[in-house]
């Protein structure tokens, strides 16, 4: 199997409006199968899920992290308005957003867009990636999959990575328990997170900075099963338990001390 990853060139600077499936496929010619992988920070923009810092007031709270944090507290007001449960004020704000992602700074970026403005993640991801992939169906004639991106933190090693936060048309798992190794074990907990790992791939194509190269596609990742159950419940997420009951600085009920 040979898999082509291929960037998507020329693409210009993306503002609220532009859409986004037609500017692709204006540069692209797709295969039946291929998997569009975008940055969410480009999806955003054209929905205009972006905010002014200049008019937002911050609270209490988020003047007391800022200062914590050394943030704007514009910024950390932000961040806190995209939060449906904040797990950790310091030394950065960690924060799980209502459609289930858990990022640092709730993935408000500063960069690649104007002074003084922020861009937010899609407040609903997969329903985006489900829109998009009904554009260009209807504008290619193509079935493809859609993956939209961000670059995330990870816990126990540096590093950024790319995530996928919304998809459409592929499962977000491959599963394979009940499948046997190639000494006849059967595999008991193996799943993998393939949308992650596209996603981990498509931002290294992508880069951080002005690469201009917000989008790319994957020819010949081929078919799999499993299913869409990428987020931890908070009953099964160990790491998201030890922070909200060891670290100091997570917020919990009881605010730690100022
Ligand atoms: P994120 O990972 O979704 O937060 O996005 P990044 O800010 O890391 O940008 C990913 C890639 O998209 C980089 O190559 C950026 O230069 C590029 N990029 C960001 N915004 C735009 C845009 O509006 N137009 C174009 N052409 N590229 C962009
Ligand atoms: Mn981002
Ligand atoms: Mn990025």
């Amino acid at each position: 199997m040979t898999i082509q990853v291929i960037p998507v060139q020329g693409l210009p600077l993306i503002r609220k409006g532009d859409d986004i499936p037609a500017l692709v496929c204006e540069r692209v010619t797709f295969h039946p199968g291929d998997i569009l992988v975008l940055a969410s920070t480009i999806y955003s923009k054209s929905r205009g899920y972006t905010r002014r810092l200049s008019e937002i007031t911050p609270s209490e709270t988020a003047e007391r992290i800022a200062r914590r944090d050394r943030e704007d507290p514009r910024f950390v007001q932000s961040v806190l308005d995209e939060a449906k449960e904040v797990l950790l004020e310091h030394p950065f704000i960690l924060s799980e957003l209502p459609f289930g992602h858990i990022g640092v700074r709730s993935g408000v970026d500063r960069s690649n867009i104007e002074d003084g403005m922020v861009i937010l993640l899609p407040p609903d991801p997969m329903g985006g990636a489900g829109e998009i992939r009904e554009k260009i169906r209807a504008l290619s004639g193509k079935d493809v999959g859609v993956i939209i991106t961000d670059t995330c933190g990870r816990a126990f090693r540096r590093g950024q990575t790319g995530n996928a936060i919304g998809w459409s048309g592929l499962p977000a798992i491959r599963d394979y328990r009940n499948d046997t190794d190639l000494f006849g074990h059967v595999l008991l907990i193996t799943e993998e997170a393939v949308v992650d790992e596209i996603a981990g791939f498509a931002n290294f194509v992508m880069g951080e900075s002005h690469q201009g190269i917000p989008a790319a596609i994957f020819r010949g990742c081929g078919r799999w099963t499993g299913h869409d159950d990428l987020y931890f419940r908070p009953s099964e997420d160990i790491i998201r338990k030890a922070i909200c009951t060891h670290v100091a600085g997570a917020p919990g009920k009881n605010p730690p001390p100022r």
